[in-house]
């Protein structure tokens, strides 16, 4: 009989942004890493780094469906995070996040693995309480253009709840807030991706609204920490845990920052702000630090200098 000694981890939306740190991390550190993808907003170039190791392997598969495999572990981080591709298919967004769910919690149940949810912040919507705290319940609606995503991951976070308390499955959430770095796609739309693009180009920034909503900013390196730190918790510590850079920052000032660190002539342009875009942003981690012994160690000048040289090579 074949005796498995290294820890397995499957991790849904492996070949994105954030997964793709996340599978080249657990790899690193002696871990047999299932990358499972639709590739709807992930690239195969994330993950070419790691195609020649004997442990890593990648499956492109659609989490909505059911999927089997024995592991140890699943982060649940597939779901399209921006705006305009989690918008393009608004039906399928919130299928990937509720029958994605279900599916994996399934897997869980029957394999007894630990299972994470990445969850996010717009589960707090356009928030009335400043800095968020994991007991406010969110002001979120329901039935606009964002819904499709904060409605899909409130779902999910019931069901890893339900699933905990009537299946006994060993669920944690964790609560991402703005997360920047290396891998972000060029046109994927978010702000970080979109401004070093046009800094680097010398194109117009383009600003929505007049910039003086604001954004807390984390460093992918400080989130992978996070992500592993939650997994390594004891069963009983289910989340939801906030996670990301309590460091605010208004847009405007955003964007002075990357024209700055690009050395850019770009000029300043504003245009209408989306529809529910949220006004302030900022995480209250002090259940991280208390529960994970975590916070973010990078400033966001120097994650910034990072990221604008991945996307010099890039662009
Ligand atoms: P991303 O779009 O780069 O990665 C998501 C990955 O999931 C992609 O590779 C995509 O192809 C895959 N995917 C989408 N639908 C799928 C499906 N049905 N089946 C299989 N794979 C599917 O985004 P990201 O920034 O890396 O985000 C990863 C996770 O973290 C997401 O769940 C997102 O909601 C969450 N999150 C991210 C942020 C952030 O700032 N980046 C903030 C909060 C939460
Ligand atoms: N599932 C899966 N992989 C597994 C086990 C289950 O994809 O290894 C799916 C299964 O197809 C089901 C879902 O997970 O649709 C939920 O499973 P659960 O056992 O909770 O529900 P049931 O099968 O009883 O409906
Ligand atoms: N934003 C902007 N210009 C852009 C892209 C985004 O001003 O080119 C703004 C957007 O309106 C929002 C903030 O930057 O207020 C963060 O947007 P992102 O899509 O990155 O994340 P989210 O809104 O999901 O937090």
């Amino acid at each position: 009989m074949k005796i498995r000694t290294r820890k397995s981890a499957l991790v849904t939306g492996g070949s994105g942004f954030i997964g793709s740190h996340l599978c080249t991390r657990l790899v690193d550190s002696d871990c047999d890493v299932l990358c499972l993808d639709n590739l709807y907003s992930g690239e195969k170039d994330n993950i070419a780094h790691l195609l020649d190791s004997p442990y890593f392997e990648f499956v492109r598969h659609d989490v909505t469906f059911p999927f089997y495999a024995e592991v140890d572990e699943i982060y649940n981080l597939a779901c399209p995070a921006s705006p305009i591709h989690y918008q393009r298919d608004p039906v399928q967004t919130t299928k990937t996040s509720v029958h994605g769910a279900i599916n994996m919690l399934g897997l869980a149940k029957r394999t007894g693995a630990k299972i994470l949810q990445a969850s996010t912040s717009e589960v707090y919507g356009d928030p009335e309480i400043h800095p968020q705290t994991e007991n406010y319940w969110g002001n979120v609606n329901p039935i606009g253009i964002r819904s499709c995503y904060d409605e899909g991951k409130r779902c999910a976070e019931t069901l890893f709840m339900d699933y905990h308390r009537q299946h006994e499955v060993k669920t944690k959430i964790v609560r991402i807030f703005n997360t920047y770095g290396p891998r972000m796609h060029p046109n994927d739309g978010r702000v970080i991706s979109n401004f070093m693009v046009q800094a680097l180009q010398n194109k117009d920034i383009t600003i929505y609204g007049d910039g003086s909503q604001t954004r807390s900013f984390c460093y992918v390196d400080d989130l992978v920490d996070a992500l592993i730190s939650m997994m390594a918790t004891d069963d009983s510590v289910t989340g939801p845990i906030n996670l990301g850079n309590p460091s605010e920052i208004t847009i405007a000032e955003v964007a002075k920052m990357i024209v700055a660190i690009t050395q850019s002539k770009s000029n300043i342009s504003y245009v209408d702000i989306p529809l529910d875009d949220p006004k302030r942003r900022k995480p209250d981690i002090a259940t991280a630090q208390k529960m994970l012994g975590w916070s973010p160690s990078l400033e966001l000048e120097n994650g910034l200098k990072m990221t604008a040289e991945y996307f010099k090579e890039r662009i």
